[in-house]
């Protein structure tokens, strides 16, 4: 119902059914968009994200939020962006894990030696991001081959510029910490590609940001130039209205972004 007419002072508090139902509805919305995930941040094997779905005229799977902005994205870029994987199962990662560290003890590696090389090299089933649906591995060879120089050619140089602006972060240096990334791109969403791109910060680093403010201001955030407020908390009860969306951290925490 349209309400016209004086202001009085119980109109410039927000009732608090308002703040009850507004709970409700985000805690059915909470997003995967911001969930870190590698050996120390475990995915139950039994993990499949919502939505999934290929892309075009392609056998790899994404949660469908992430393979629209993708195909968005490579729609403006002049040069073909090839994907070699997106979505991988637990049970696929394991095998891969399993098949090279076998490869390995044909080689002559000694068991012990071989577990170690592989922990550096590959995550078992589990402890890789590309089982949340938002991780694309991609190239510039239809052949489907990685390449360490991805970041010299004109694809990877287009997207170092603009990715951030369809919602993808580079985890290139993250991930395995000892094997450089460069073609592995993260979708977190616009909003928080944003914010990361004008603080210069990684996933790990930016969650540990937003963690040690509890909350942060930021102005001019993206196209749209939003001045947003975002907030690391344990509860959404404590935020007030004007939410724009909530992820969590897969460690019990919400990242919720308020307009100002
Ligand atoms: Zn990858």
């Amino acid at each position: 119902m349209l309400r016209v007419g004086k202001k009085t002072a119980e109109d410039t508090q927000t009732p608090n059914n308002e703040i009850e139902s507004s709970v409700t509805e985000w805690s059915e919305k909470v997003t995967s968009l911001l969930w870190l995930i590698n050996a120390d941040h475990i995915l139950p094997q039994s993990y499949v994200p919502e939505g999934l779905e290929n892309l075009p005229n392609s056998n790899v799977q994404v949660v469908e939020e992430a393979g629209r902005a993708f195909v968005r994205m490579t729609q403006n870029m002049d040069e073909p962006l090839y994907v070699a994987n997106g979505y991988i199962s637990a049970t696929a990662q394991q095998n891969l894990y399993e098949s090279k560290r076998q490869q390995y003890l044909e080689e002559g590696y000694t068991e012990e030696r071989a577990s170690m090389v592989i922990v550096d090299e590959y995550f078992p089933g589990g402890a890789d991001e590309h089982q949340l649906g938002l991780t694309f591995d991609v190239c510039t060879d239809a052949a489907l081959n990685l390449d360490v120089d991805f970041g010299l050619t004109p694809q990877g140089q287009w997207l170092e510029e603009h990715a951030w602006e369809y919602g993808f972060i580079f985890r290139g240096a993250e991930g395995a910490p000892k094997i450089y990334k460069p073609w592995q791109l993260r979708y977190v969403g616009e909003t928080h590609a944003a914010i990361m791109e004008k603080l210069h910060l990684s996933l790990d680093e930016y969650l540990a940001y937003l963690e040690d403010k509890g909350t942060s201001y930021f102005s001019d955030v993206g196209a749209m130039h939003l001045d947003l407020i975002v907030y690391f908390t344990d509860s959404l009860s404590e935020i007030p209205l004007k939410i724009r969306e909530v992820s969590g951290d897969n460690n019990g925490h919400y990242i919720v972004v308020c307009y100002r």
